[in-house]
């Protein structure tokens, strides 16, 4: 009788100690993340200009990290982009936080992205606004970047596997369209799906070197583009 006692009383000693080391192990690691999240909030975006504070509390909320591949976590909130494989990167930071806040979004907006990459830029709009559409053209990163999407619980994320320069006629007209991946020219479809008073974000230039980041606007049967500034991103592909 003591002997069985004696077993239970350790055997709940046991797993309450081990329930302890969990409950903390659990919280200290998802601790570094949060602080290096506010990190990078303060010291590459804040401080850079970008005041907008859906766009703030969104770049604070999103989990970056679930977003990169697993063996480079460690880089998720560094000051540049992140390779996430097939040749291609996750932005950087303050140009994903940048992008957004020119596009003004709003709750009730329904946003196209072209280029879906690893999803980390929709993620960012769909805690802003309503809807968000998002297309990309390489099959297994459309794939991996719907599950990240989909564990993350992103219900307001449509994804699809296709060539964005058509963008994706079924749900336009869109209040903003934010491209991802530069092209030598605006594609003509996106300027068709774009709302009146709509905004469009996209890199313009020759791949590989450095393009301008520019903002399109359409107002009544005008188009209006403007350059903001130089970046460097992967290249606008065309499907076969
Ligand atoms: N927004 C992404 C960044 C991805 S990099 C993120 O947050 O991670 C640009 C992406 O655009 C790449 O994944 C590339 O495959 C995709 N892409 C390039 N040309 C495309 C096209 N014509 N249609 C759709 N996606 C395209």
């Amino acid at each position: 009788m003591f002997r069985i006692r004696t077993t239970i009383k350790s055997f709940l000693i046991v797993t309450f100690l081990l329930g302890g080391f969990t409950f903390y192990g659990i919280n200290k690691t998802d601790d570094p993340f949060k602080s290096k999240r506010e990190r990078m909030v303060r010291l590459q975006i804040e401080a850079r200009g970008v005041f907008d504070k859906s766009v703030l509390s969104a770049m604070r909320i999103v989990p970056r990290h679930k977003f990169v591949p697993k063996n480079r976590t460690d880089e998720a909130y560094d000051d540049g982009p992140v390779p996430i494989g097939y040749g291609q990167t996750i932005s950087q930071p303050f140009i994903v936080a940048y992008m957004t806040e020119i596009i003004q979004p709003k709750k009730k907006h329904k946003v196209l992205e072209i280029g879906t990459g690893s999803g980390y830029q929709a993620a960012i709009l769909a805690e802003i606004v309503d809807s968000v559409f998002t297309i990309e053209i390489i099959t297994e990163l459309y794939n991996s970047s719907r599950e990240t999407l989909d564990k993350l619980g992103y219900k307001n994320v449509s994804v699809k596997n296709a060539d964005g320069y058509y963008g994706w006629e079924k749900y336009a007209p869109f209040d903003a369209i934010v491209v991802t991946a530069a092209a030598e020219f605006v594609p003509p479809p996106l300027i068709k799906q774009l709302k009146e008073g709509g905004k469009m974000i996209i890199p313009v230039g020759s791949p590989f070197l450095v393009q301008s980041l520019i903002l399109v606007e359409k107002k009544g049967d005008k188009v209006t583009t403007k350059n903001l500034m130089p970046v460097r991103f992967v290249p606008f592909r065309r499907g076969e």
